[in-house]
């Protein structure tokens, strides 16, 4: 029998803001233990929460991008459970009245539009963290309060997705969105991102869902991908042989690649979810959403378009350069200093991305402005400096701060286009390999790359290879 996959994902995404959704705390990550916390996050009786105002914009941000209807209300709820690291014994989310139901998001997999419905998305707070230390042979587990109270963002998807690669591209561009629109930085390495897959099979044309098993503990997008596949092959294992899936809640073993049920104690839900009493509910006019609506950037999907439509770049370019925003303001930038765009792209794509990889840094922290790295392809492309030379240029430029035409005065890389310069190396290179230029001459063509080769060594890389070549067929008498 034929199977497909169900897939439906919970996205939690910590909001770029300053301080907390509740109290004036700052959110910075990695911060000493304890450091960012007051009596409200730290859950103290007789505390009372005021809301970010900043968050709540951000939330509209991303419920207008979905394309979310949002109601002229909207209200926390408390979520009652007991954990060590949830200080208050219930955290403050949205149950009743989100601030964005019905949306959508379209992807694009292998070529092909598709469309994810949104069922909602709402605002709730982070919980702590705990830490369990692990070589001390400590007998204690130790609770850090940072995180509490972090501004988090949920975003539901229905179950609309049939395979682990719509899941990815998914993903995608949803943390193309939340970095665009600077809801979230997005960092999966720093739990900035997180995602809860729920997944279930059922025979191809059936008409009821299987049933679901939700994973947690999905670290990065990969595992996602992974889960899926995973989870797949397992459930449809389970109906071939006979049996029936239960509903369940299962951790994702990241070293094993398997999942495991968790506890069943933990799948027990009554969150008993009731009005917060101490929030008043927020009332969105129609006023404030046009401000909201002003401040929100172009969407990476018309981005992407645009590129393609009005610089003409392939749109694999363009699908890479929109995925990060800096990026892709940094690719307008250089584009605006004349530099033509698939050549700017190419650039961008090659040595800046290599570049940033190396040092695992962002693109602001690259001490090579756009108009820097627009004077340094002007360089290559008026034939000033080989293509070779240029991009150890850029590596000059990226550790110096230098600029490229004061790199290439300093070091002597100016390509020698002079032909009478280029005449005297030529035409030792031609008598010290007499055996190339027999064969030069009796037709073998392959000859003069070996000799042009020659020339660029002798040169270090600073002849002008066409200038080379037309002095070779003028002194070879070809
Ligand atoms: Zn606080």
């Amino acid at each position: 029998m034929q199977y497909e996959t169900v897939i439906g994902l919970e996205t939690h995404a910590q909001f770029h803001t300053r301080s907390k959704m509740f109290c004036g705390c700052k959110t910075d990550f990695g911060a000493p233990p304890n450091t960012q916390t007051c009596p409200v996050c730290q859950g103290l009786p007789g505390t009372l929460p005021v809301v970010n105002r900043y968050a709540v914009e951000l939330g509209l941000r991303a419920a207008l991008a979905l394309r979310c209807h949002i109601a002229p209300v909207t209200q926390f709820d408390r979520k009652n459970y007991f954990y060590p690291d949830l200080p208050k014994n219930y955290q403050v989310s949205q149950n009743y009245h989100n601030l964005g139901v019905d949306g959508r998001l379209e992807i694009e997999v292998d070529g092909q539009a598709r469309e994810v419905g949104i069922w909602n998305v709402h605002l709730e707070e982070d919980a702590g963290k705990l830490e369990h230390p692990e070589d001390t042979g400590a007998n204690y587990t130790a609770i850090d309060l940072n995180r509490a109270g972090t501004p988090l963002l949920e975003i539901v998807s229905a179950p609309d997705m049939r395979s682990a690669g719509e899941a990815n591209a998914y993903m995608n561009e949803l943390a193309a969105i939340l970095r665009h629109l600077d809801i979230s930085d997005c960092k999966m390495q720093e739990g900035s991102l997180r995602f809860e897959a729920g997944i279930s099979v059922r025979p191809v044309g059936g008409e009821k869902f299987g049933n679901r098993v939700e994973v947690k503990n999905l670290n990065s997008m990969s595992a996602v991908v992974k889960a899926i596949e995973h989870e797949r092959e397992r459930q449809v294992a389970v109906l071939e042989s006979g049996g029936t899936v239960p509903s369940q809640t299962m951790l994702w073993d990241v070293q094993r690649e398997v999942t495991e049920p968790m506890r069943s104690k933990e799948e027990a839900k009554d969150y008993r979810y009731f009005p917060e009493p101490d929030l008043v509910p927020i009332e969105i006019s129609p006023e404030w959403l046009d401000q909201v609506r002003e401040q929100m950037s172009e969407l990476p999907a018309a981005r992407r378009k645009r590129f393609i439509a009005e610089l003409d770049l392939p749109p694999y370019d363009a699908g890479v350069i929109v995925e990060q925003k800096p990026i892709a303001d940094y690719f307008e930038q250089t584009v605006e200093q004349g530099v033509e765009p698939k050549t700017a792209a190419n650039w961008i794509m090659g040595e800046v991305m290599r570049v940033l990889n190396e040092r695992l840094c962002e693109i602001d922290d690259l001490p090579v402005s756009p108009p820097m790295l627009a004077e340094l392809i002007g360089l290559v492309t008026d034939d000033r400096i080989s293509n070779s030379v240029g991009k150890t240029v850029f590596g000059e430029m990226c550790s110096s701060g230098k600029k490229a035409g004061e790199i290439v005065e300093e070091k002597g890389l100016a390509q020698i286009s002079d032909s009478g310069e280029l005449e005297a190396v030529v035409k030792q290179v031609l008598a010290d390999n007499p055996d190339a230029v027999a064969d030069l001459e009796s037709g073998k063509q392959q000859a003069k790359g070996f000799l042009i080769g020659q020339i660029m060594r002798a040169t270090r890389g600073k002849a002008n290879p066409k200038l080379a070549g037309e002095l070779i067929d003028r002194l070879t008498g070809d």
